[in-house]
């Protein structure tokens, strides 16, 4: 299905034989001996892997401005002569790879926006499948309940293609499921405009007071009454405890997932003459840059016996909730849509010396992530500064066609 199609491989997916470093220089001399079950997938479809693309450490971020392998720049940003705008991230390399015509497409991972805010802010288009489609076998891990793998690329029709073959059941990672409608590529041409209706969150909708955000919402407006879709307004009450949620149960997980990097097992190994407890600090001190540092000590303190119900377990009761929103929302539209980010790309550093500032740019992407959401971010506008703005486009659990086809309808008519 892909003979020859040249994709990227975002450096948290394992390429046997391959340096996959996640980002980070714990894992910078780690070479696996197996390829993820998402490249296995694609290398047996034929397609090329032409390449790794850099990340945020371990999917840690908003930016790619990577402290260990540098910063990616945005091709968009470069076009308008601007030569220090973020690609986003944490799949900024992956993003930036197809934008700038590298190749046809790339494979990166969603944990909470990490291929749908790149994919805004380089002009091209990112989906995240629902929570399951693919397998997370030789993925790096960042929130387990939270990671999904997904496809950016220049096109709707390009992104199915590619997303067809990696949809795929694994046995071999537990939260694997199984797909069983047609193809996503014979959704294209599907949606019926007529009968389509598209949720518009009035929480988003009210939140957005610049221009640029007032200019994705008139473009929705105007490309829905050149088609005859119905606009439906919805309600998401509780979608405020989206992204505190979000951080308190993506520093968890990672907090526990990230225990595995301690010298002895992978990659880098620091202070082998100490006693091992030295050793395992040493090699973690060294090893890890700040953020991630700052991630792995909020995420133990959340889960730390008299602070977990407080904090993790009430995280996940959100969570729910937020889940229950969608579904009941979800039952009088079939998709819902809102612009990806909060602003255009920006220049590195612009949120720097505030974790807070950057984390609240990811309020439009966690949701969908919470609650396993299939979501798409389509190219959609152009910001006053001439870069780009996306379009999110959300359906239920397991309705990744409707999202595929309403986004290929939207996204020709813009
Ligand atoms: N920016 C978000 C975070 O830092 C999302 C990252 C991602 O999806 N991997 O957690």
């Amino acid at each position: 299905a892909l003979e020859g199609v040249a994709v990227s491989v975002k450096d948290n997916f394992c390429l046997e034989g391959h340096a996959t470093t996640a980002g980070s220089r714990i894992l910078e001399n780690f070479v696996p001996t197996y390829d993820a079950h998402i490249v296995s997938r694609l290398k047996v479809a034929g397609a090329v892997c032409v390449g790794k693309t850099n990340l945020d450490e371990f999917g840690m971020g908003s930016t790619t401005d990577n402290p260990s392998f540098g910063q990616t720049l945005n091709p968009r940003g470069i076009a308008l002569g601007l030569n220090n705008i973020t690609a986003g991230g944490s799949s900024g390399g992956a993003a930036a790879s197809v934008a700038a015509d590298l190749c046809h497409a790339a494979i990166g991972t969603d944990t909470g926006g990490s291929i749908r805010q790149p994919a805004s802010f380089c002009g091209v288009v990112g989906m995240k499948p629902t929570y399951g489609l693919c397998s997370r076998r030789g993925i790096m891990a960042y929130a387990s309940s939270l990671d999904q793998a997904g496809v950016i690329a220049k096109t709707v029709e390009d992104t199915a293609a590619v997303m067809d073959v990696i949809i795929d059941h694994d046995p071999q990672d537990s939260t694997s499921i199984a797909w069983t409608k047609p193809a996503l590529s014979e959704s294209l041409e599907k949606a019926d405009p007529a009968r389509l209706k598209i949720g518009i969150p009035v929480e988003f909708r009210d939140k957005g007071a610049s221009d640029d955000l007032k200019r994705v919402w008139s473009v929705l407006d105007e490309t829905c009454s050149k088609f005859g879709v119905t606009l439906v307004p919805v309600s998401l009450p509780s979608i405020d405890y989206a992204l505190p949620a979000y951080y308190i149960i993506a520093m968890s997980e990672a907090s526990s997932n990230l225990a595995r990097y301690d010298g002895a097992r992978y990659g880098k190994r620091v202070g082998d003459d100490l006693p091992l407890i030295d050793m395992y600090q040493k090699t973690r001190a060294e090893g890890f840059g700040d953020e991630v540092k700052r991630r792995i000590m909020l995420g133990t303190f959340a889960l730390s016996a008299g602070y977990y119900d407080q904090y993790y377990a009430r995280a996940q009761r959100v969570r729910q909730i937020i889940s229950d929103e969608f579904a009941a929302a979800f039952a009088e539209v079939d998709v819902m849509a809102w612009p990806t980010t909060p602003e255009p790309a920006f220049p590195f550093g612009a949120h720097s010396g505030d974790p807070i500032s950057l984390y609240l740019q990811d309020v439009y992407t966690v949701p969908v992530n919470l609650a396993g959401l299939p979501a798409i971010s389509v190219p959609f506008c152009d910001a006053s500064n001439g870069l780009p703005m996306g379009l999110t486009i959300a359906a239920a659990q397991m309705e990744d066609d409707k999202v595929i086809c309403a986004a290929n309808m939207l996204a020709a008519g813009t």
